[in-house]
C-alpha cells in the first residue's frame, strides 16, 4: 500500500519532496507502532508544558526525517542504492540497541564504537544482536526502498543547490538539539537519531580541551626508589563474585591464602567511577573527582605517570585491553606519551612470543614478574583483558578450568531466564578463578624481587542478568559499579607499615585510588596539584557516606547520569549469589 501511495506521489509536482514527506510520515507511523509503549510513557511522564516542548522537538525531528529522505532522493540511482543499504544496516544496529537497552545509540555509544578495539566491538555486537531485529527492520527497509522510486535529478550538478537547504537544516537543527535537548529524551527515527549522534560527537569534539596537560611543580627525586608500585586495572570483574568478598563459591582461593598470610589487604566492595571502561579509566588515571567532567579535567590533570616519573620511578604501561593507552597515544601525536618510558600492547606480547589468546591474563602476570625481577623502582599500570562477554573466551576450554557447569558457550547469546543465568554465572565464575586468582598465583609465585605493592581494582562490574538485564554493563545499574579493591604486597615490601594504618570499616570508591597510589609512591603534599579524594590510608569510617558514580557522556554533554551508593547501601548491593545450589568445586 505504501509503495502504491509513493507511486502516485512520483507523478505529483515536486515528486522528490513529496516522496520524502510521505516516506517520513510512514516511517514515523511505523516507529509509533513498534515503540508504542515508549510513546505512551512520554505522554504520561510530562506536564503540559513539557509535552508542548517535546512536541516541538518531535516536529523538528520529523522535518529532519523529511530532509534526510529528500537528500537521498537527490542522489543518482546507483549511489542511492548504496546509501539505502548502509541505512538498512544502521536501522538494524539501532533497533538492536533499542531492543537491548530501550534506547537508540547515544553519541557516547558511537564514540566508544569507533574508539574501542575490534574485539570489544565484536563482543558488543554478539551480546546485543537478536535475529528478531531483522523482522523489525523490514518495514523500515521497505520505506527506504520506496525512496529509490523517486525520479532522479536530470543532472547531478543540479542536485547541489537543492541539497543546500536540507543540509543546513540538518546541521542547524542538530546543533539546537545538542545545546538544548538531552540525548536521552525521545527520538522519532533510528536514522536521524544516528545522524544526531554523529553530529553530537563532532560538536562535542569542537568544544573539548585539546591542549597539553598541566605540569607538576619542579621536584628532584634524590634516587631511584627501591620498591615497585603496580596498578592493575582489570576488566569487567564484579567484586561480589570473589570469594575474598564472601562469595559462596571458591573463586579466589589463592587471594584468600594471601590474606591469611598478611600479604593482602582487602578493601571490600569498591564503587567504580563509571559503568564502562572509558569513564573509569579517565578518572582512575587522572584522579579527577567530580561528576560529570564538564571542565575537561580528565584531559587537563597530570596523569599518575607524571607523578611516578617525578618520584624517580621508571614508568611502564601494559595495555592489552586497548582502553585508555590509545587515547593517551592519540593525544601525544607523533611524540612520546608524556612521562611514559615504555608501553606495551598486544603487539609487544607477540614480539615476546607470548600468545595471549592461549595464556590469557596469567601470560601478562608472567611478563609483569619478569619486569620486577629485572629491576626495582618501576611504576607499572596494567589494563588487563579480564572478563568481557563472552566469558568462556577468557579461560581455557579444558576440564581443569571448567569448575562450574553447565556453561554458556561462545555461540550462545545472553539469556536472563533462570537456566540461562545459571550458565551465565557458572561461566563468569570459571573466568574469575582463571583471570583473577590464577593471574595473582602466577604473579606472586614467579616474582623473586619481593619489594612491591600492587593496587588492584576493576574498571566496572557486570549485571550477570541479575534483574533480567540482557546487557552486561554500560547502563547506570548499581550492580555494575560493584568492583573489587585490594592491595597485595610482596614479602619484602618496604612500606608495610602503611597497610597497618588502614582504618577499619572504611568504604572505598575508585576516587580513593589516585591518592592511594600517591601515598604508596611517597609523593609530598607540595607536589599534589589537585584536591584529590582521600587515600585509603587517610580514610576513616566517617568518610564516604555516599559514593558517587556516573554513566553516559563523560563530559556531561548529551546523555549522562550521576548516581550514588548510599550508606548503608540498598539491600542486596555488593552481594552476588550463584544460581542454584551449585557452590562446590566439581571433583
Ligand atoms: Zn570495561
Amino acid at each position: 500500500m505504501a509503495s502504491g501511495l509513493l507511486g502516485t506521489i512520483t507523478q505529483a509536482p515536486c515528486p522528490r519532496a513529496m516522496t520524502a514527506l510521505a516516506a517520513a510520515a510512514v516511517a514515523v507511523a511505523i516507529d509509533l507502532i513498534f515503540r508504542f509503549r515508549d510513546y505512551r510513557k512520554l505522554l504520561n511522564s510530562f506536564s503540559a508544558a513539557a509535552i508542548m516542548r517535546s512536541l516541538s522537538t518531535l516536529t523538528l525531528v520529523f522535518l529532519q526525517v523529511v530532509a534526510l529522505f529528500y537528500l537521498i532522493t537527490l542522489l543518482p540511482l546507483s549511489l542511492r542504492v548504496v546509501v539505502l543499504l548502509i541505512s538498512a544496516f544502521v536501522v538494524i544496529v539501532q533497533l538492536s540497541y533499542w531492543r537491548t537497552l530501550s534506547q537508540f545509540m547515544t553519541a557516547t555509544d558511537l564514540f566508544l564504537a569507533v574508539t574501542v578495539s575490534g574485539d570489544h566491538r565484536v563482543e558488543a555486537i554478539l551480546s546485543f544482536f537478536k535475529p528478531l531485529v531483522l523482522l523489525y527492520s523490514l518495514p523500515y527497509v521497505l520505506i527506504l526502498s520506496g525512496l529509490a522510486l523517486a525520479p532522479p535529478v536530470s543532472a547531478f550538478w543540479m542536485a547541489l543547490p537543492l541539497s543546500l537547504l536540507p543540509v543546513l537544516y540538518l546541521l542547524g537543527s542538530n546543533y539546537i538539539l545538542f545545546l538544548h535537548v538531552p540525548e536521552r529524551s525521545f527520538h522519532l527515527n533510528p536514522l536521524t537519531s544516528f545522524l544526531r549522534s554523529i553530529l553530537h560527537c563532532k560538536f562535542e569534539s569542537l568544544r573539548s580541551y585539546h591542549g597539553p596537560r598541566d605540569d607538576l611543580p619542579p621536584f628532584n627525586a634524590s634516587q631511584r626508589p627501591l620498591d615497585s608500585v603496580i596498578y592493575v586495572i582489570d576488566e569487567s570483574v564484579r567484586g561480589s563474585n570473589l570469594s575474598l568478598n564472601g562469595y559462596p563459591r571458591s573463586t579466589t582461593p589463592f587471594l584468600q591464602s594471601l590474606e591469611t598470610r598478611g600479604l593482602l589487604k582487602n578493601l571490600g566492595i569498591c564503587v567504580a567511577a563509571g559503568s564502562f571502561s572509558h569513564i573509569s579509566n579517565a578518572y582512575l588515571i587522572t584522579g579527577h573527582n567530580e561528576f560529570p567532567d564538564d571542565t575537561f579535567q580528565t584531559d587537563r590533570n597530570p596523569t599518575i605517570f607524571d607523578y611516578a616519573k617525578k618520584m624517580g620511578y621508571e614508568t611502564i604501561y601494559i595495555d592489552v585491553n586497548n582502553v585508555y593507552l590509545s587515547s593517551l597515544m592519540k593525544a601525544a601525536g607523533d611524540s612520546p606519551v608524556r612521562s611514559l618510558d615504555r608501553w606495551m600492547n598486544e603487539d609487544s606480547f607477540e614480539y615476546l612470543h607470548i600468545d595471549l589468546d592461549v595464556t590469557k591474563d596469567p601470560g601478562v602476570a608472567r611478563v609483569l614478574s619478569g619486569l620486577l625481577n629485572e629491576r626495582s623502582g618501576r611504576f607499572i599500570i596494567v589494563n588487563k583483558k579480564g572478563l568481557h562477554f563472552h566469558y568462556s573466551n577468557n579461560y581455557p576450554d579444558d576440564m581443569a578450568s571448567t569448575l562450574w557447569e553447565p556453561v554458556l558457550k561462545a555461540s550462545e547469546s545472553l539469556d536472563s531466564s533462570p537456566a540461562g543465568r545459571e550458565r551465565l554465572v557458572n561461566t563468569y565464575d570459571n573466568g574469575i578463578r582463571f583471570q583473577v586468582d590464577e593471574f595473582f598465583r602466577v604473579f606472586v609465585s614467579e616474582t623473586t624481587n619481593q619489594n612491591y605493592a600492587v593496587l588492584y581494582t576493576s574498571d566496572h562490574g557486570q549485571t550477570l542478568a541479575e534483574h533480567g538485564q540482557v546487557y552486561t554493563h554500560m547502563k547506570p545499574d548499581m550492580e555494575i559499579v560493584d568492583v573489587p579493591d585490594f592491595i597485595v604486597s610482596g614479602e619484602r615490601y618496604g612500606q608495610k607499615r602503611l597497610m597497618d594504618g588502614i582504618a577499619p570499616g572504611i568504604r572505598v570508591s575508585h576516587l580513593n585510588n589516585f591518592a592511594t597510589l600517591l601515598d604508596l609512591m611517597g609523593v609530598p603534599a607540595s607536589l599534589r596539584v589537585r584536591p584529590y579524594d582521600k587515600s585509603i590510608f587517610s580514610l576513616t569510617a566517617e568518610d564516604n557516606r555516599e559514593r558517587y558514580y556516573m554513566s553516559g557522556s563523560l563530559h556531561g554533554s548529551g546523555d549522562f547520569t550521576v548516581e550514588k551508593i548510599p550508606t548503608p547501601p540498598e539491600p542486596g548491593w555488593g552481594v552476588s549469589r550463584p544460581v542454584g545450589n551449585n557452590t562446590e568445586v566439581k571433583l
